[in-house]
């Protein structure tokens, strides 16, 4: 497909890097002619046809680099059934504008309400409009850490996790953090700070974080840079699947678990 030799066109496009136009440009010319369009148009049609395709490969190439755990869209969200998020507010973050301002992001609430399901959606439309955006579990995260610092390679690493435009860590707070790890996890909220947004997910208020972090100092430290520029996003409600299992009549007798950010099972 790269043998551009004896085509000057082919050359051009090949060197102008519009390989979209390169592999469809006798089609795109037909169809161009067939509506009978003016040069000006079809200049415009052919430009459109590549960016495009440029377009699709980026965020094709974004989202694999991103390493979300499940593809889910902010149209699948159902509002109904968590009548505690605020459509206007998914919305305005779902333009991104605290991405481009830096600000975090933290959504609290009960396993099974959504919070992974609302942190990949906004993921995908920061990808959209073209940010670059990693996914990590907490755990995943401290424990990379953890092993760089371990490899003398901690530097390294922390300018890795500041370079996403934003960095999604989800289920802070599962599991409480050890002391290296919590100090691990100020040093990225500190090299990120007012630097690029991070979006996190957790199960436990943000009141409760010293439990999580077990020390109150670095606690502290920690909320107070990432809570600077931020929103909280406190989700109420009972688990979605849950919610679906009982109305299949499966869960007939389980209780409803009711704003549980203290629950201690994992999702
Ligand atoms: P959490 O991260 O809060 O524990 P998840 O985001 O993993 O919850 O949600 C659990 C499952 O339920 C996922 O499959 C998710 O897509 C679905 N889900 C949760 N809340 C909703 C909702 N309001 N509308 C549609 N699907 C939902
Ligand atoms: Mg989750």
């Amino acid at each position: 497909m790269n043998d551009t030799t004896g085509n000057p066109l082919d050359e051009i496009l090949n060197r102008l890097r519009l390989t979209a136009l390169r592999e469809r440009l006798d089609n795109l010319l037909d169809e161009a002619a067939k509506r009978e369009m003016n040069l000006r148009e079809a200049v415009q049609f052919l430009l459109e046809v590549e960016l495009a395709s440029k377009t699709e490969k980026r965020v094709r190439m974004s989202q694999s680099m991103a390493r979300f755990p499940c593809q889910k869209s902010l149209d699948q969200y159902d509002y109904a059934a968590q009548p505690s998020v605020d459509p206007k507010q998914v919305r305005e973050l779902a333009t991104c504008r605290f991405i481009a301002n830096a600000e975090n992001v933290v959504l609290l609430g009960p396993p099974g309400v959504g919070k992974t399901h609302l942190a990949v959606a906004l993921g995908r439309e920061a990808i959209r409009v073209g940010h670059t955006v990693l996914f990590m579990s907490a755990a995943a995260l401290v424990a990379s850490l953890a092993k760089a610092q371990d490899d003398g390679r901690l530097d390294d690493k922390l300018v890795q996790y500041t370079k996403p435009k934003l960095l999604i860590i989800d289920e802070v707070g599962y599991l409480p953090f050890e002391k290296r790890a919590a100090h691990l996890f100020f040093q990225l909220v500190a090299k990120r700070y007012e630097k690029g947004s991070m979006l996190l997910t957790g199960n436990r208020p943000v009141s409760e974080w010293d439990q999580v972090f077990g020390d109150a100092v670095l606690v502290t430290a920690i909320l107070d840079r990432l809570l600077h520029h931020s929103q909280v996003m406190t989700i109420k409600g009972t688990s979605y699947r849950l919610k679906e299992k009982r109305k299949s009549g499966l869960l007939k007798n389980l209780p409803t678990v009711e704003e549980g950010p203290r629950s201690e099972s994992t999702n």
